[in-house]
């Protein structure tokens, strides 16, 4: 892992990150759309069930009129279908009709009975060889192509045969195979299916088969056309979310095809999202029916959703991944400079002092000098070079600053520890700086009772006092400064207080930092490390360091150190 660059990390992170969520979207929407086409396939089959049977129940009611009368007549029968209004309320149905079963021996009375009722050509046909004879002796509503049917014997077309005897064994209502019905002129013969419903001498149905099959006196059937039953299944949907196609048998074989919802329309070319095969038995008939989604629902999941999350994942990783590397080819080059600054300051710092120290002796040297010879001249000399001294120890300062910050930031800080009094440290600090507290006009109090004793680092505590006094001497506009030192619990506390130029509130917290400043360099010299150090120093010795000041009210430096070293 450790190998691999932080800008690679990102890029295989968030590219990871988008085929997640491009993947969870596709199937989120895939999923939701899925479950809507299941249930418009259930609605869908239950309202083509519900049709069926209120079609059903329309003829079971005229079979119920054959139950409760002795002999129909052609009268009634025209009556009680009249009265059903077929064409307008069940679109569909063709017509609703009786055959009945002609006996051995009947097949002329029959004749003489229809043509008496007023159907003077009546005739029974074909004279075919069926296992049984049967005759449709009504059909209505009446129009000139249904009286054509009349007369004809059903027996003798296997279709309609098979359903006829299938109604007869079983007492139930049952449905045809495909039939091609009577065409309207100019269209091709449509789709259809026969409906029966048998009848028995007597109006119940016989319990046993044998009896069934002697009883039979010949059913009350209804032609549909499929495209015109089916047509209404969606109701008042505008848009059907499923088109469905219902074959009859169990297979979906073309011919055998009884309606497409989709014929008309221009999308038989399209490929669906989702599609659903259904096998039913309609009263002992077996179909197929098979759906597909239509635009309606596979419009309503966004299928670009996940492209567009993929396409825009890709580029913001991409964008990450060259951001990512900008910073990281920049944080590398600071590194690189800040690296080669320390270095150069460490080289330069040791290559200034050496020629300062020996600049130092002389300057002893003619210290000396200039005062064993006497005179006022001398005295003079002796003066001018005390300020020489004193500017070579300001240099001095200023370098071993430098140094002391290329060390820490090296190698950081080693503290020596040893027990060390803090009031002590501070009256001899504040004796130390005396004559800069002199130039400087400032007065120094000292508040320190009693010793005050932890175990620090001598040297680096002496640091910290000296950089805050000198600050306070050198901001403090030779007004008072104050030093206290004290002890609270098992802490040491150490203040310095001037009442001069004061910080502004946006410097607080970052003239700690590494060279900075909050004064201008014309006014005020200095590197912007004293603050820096002394921090380092204190918090390395497990303390805190802050200052509390306003502009021109001076400023007040706290120190807090553990007395005992922490663990
Ligand atoms: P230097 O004094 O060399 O600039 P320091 O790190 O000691 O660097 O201080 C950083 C800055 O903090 C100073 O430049 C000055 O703006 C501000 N500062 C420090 N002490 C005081 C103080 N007693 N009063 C006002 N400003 C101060």
């Amino acid at each position: 892992m450790r190998r691999i660059p932080v800008p690679l990390l990102v890029l295989l992170a968030s590219l990871l990150l988008t085929a997640v969520a491009t993947a969870f979207a596709a199937q989120a929407g895939r999923a939701a759309a899925e479950a809507q086409f299941t249930n418009a396939v259930q609605a869908t089959q239950d309202r083509i069930a519900a049709r069926l049977e209120a079609y059903i129940a329309l003829l079971r009611g005229l079979a119920g009129l054959f139950a409760a009368s002795a002999e129909v007549s052609a009268a009634e029968f025209r009556a009680y279908v009249e009265r059903l209004d077929v064409v307008h309320r069940y679109p569909g149905v063709q017509g609703l009709g009786y055959s009945q079963r002609v006996r051995p021996g009947e097949g002329a009375a029959l004749v003489a009975r229809r043509r008496a009722e007023g159907m003077p050509e009546f005739e029974l046909w074909p004279h075919g060889k069926g296992p049984e004879a049967h005759a449709i002796l009504f059909m209505e509503p009446e129009t000139a192509r249904r009286r054509e049917v009349l007369g004809f014997d059903m027996s003798l077309d296997p279709v309609r045969w098979e359903a006829m005897t299938r109604a007869r064994d079983t007492g139930a209502e049952t449905l045809s195979g495909k039939l091609t019905l009577a065409n309207e002129p100019g269209e091709d013969r449509p789709a259809g299916f026969l409906l029966y419903v048998p009848v028995y001498r007597g109006g119940t149905v016989p319990t046993t088969l044998e009896a069934r099959r002697e009883a039979l006196e010949g059913f009350v059937y209804s032609p549909f056309r499929a495209d015109d039953l089916f047509a209404g299944i969606f109701g008042t949907e505008r848009e059907p979310r499923v088109s469905f196609q219902v074959y009859d048998g169990p297979e979906e074989a073309p011919e055998q095809l009884l309606y497409d919802s989709r014929a008309g329309t221009p999308e038989l070319a399209r490929r669906p999202a989702f599609t659903a095969r259904t096998r039913v038995v309609v009263d002992g008939r077996p179909w197929t029916l098979a759906f597909e989604s239509r635009p309606a629902l596979e419009q309503s999941f966004n299928r670009s959703l996940p492209a567009v999350i993929a396409g825009l994942g890709v580029l913001m990783s991409l964008a990450l991944y060259v951001l990512t590397r900008a910073q990281a080819r920049a944080r590398q080059s600071a590194e690189r400079a800040v690296g080669l600054r320390d270095e150069f300051l460490s080289v330069a710092g040791h290559e200034l002092r050496t020629p300062l120290t020996s600049l130092s002796l002389k300057l002893s040297g003619l210290s000396h000098a200039a005062a064993s010879m006497g005179g006022p001249l001398a005295q003079r000399a002796v003066r001018d070079v005390e300020v020489a001294q004193r500017q070579v120890r300001n240099l001095a300062d200023l370098i071993s600053q430098l140094l002391d910050v290329t060390r820490i930031s090296r190698q950081g800080l080693l503290l020596r520890r040893e027990e060390v009094d803090l009031a002590a440290v501070v009256r001899e600090g504040v004796e130390a700086l005396a004559p800069q507290a002199e130039r400087a006009g400032c007065a120094v109090e000292v508040h320190a009772e009693g010793p005050v004793v932890g175990r620090w680092d001598r040297l680096r505590l002496e640091q910290v006092v000296t950089n805050l006094m000198t600050n306070a001497l050198k901001y403090g506009a030779g007004r008072p400064v104050r030093v206290a030192v004290s002890r609270e619990g098992s802490v040491a506390r150490l203040e310095v207080e001037d009442q001069g130029i004061g910080i502004e509130p946006e410097a607080l917290q970052r003239i700690f930092d590494r060279f900075e400043r909050a004064v201008s360099e014309r006014h005020y010299g200095g590197l912007g490390l004293g603050l820096y150090i002394t921090r380092e120093v204190v918090e390395a010795h497990g303390g805190t360091i802050s200052a509390r000041s306003a502009p021109g009210r001076g400023a007040t430096f706290t120190v807090e150190l553990p007395l005992e070293q922490a663990q």
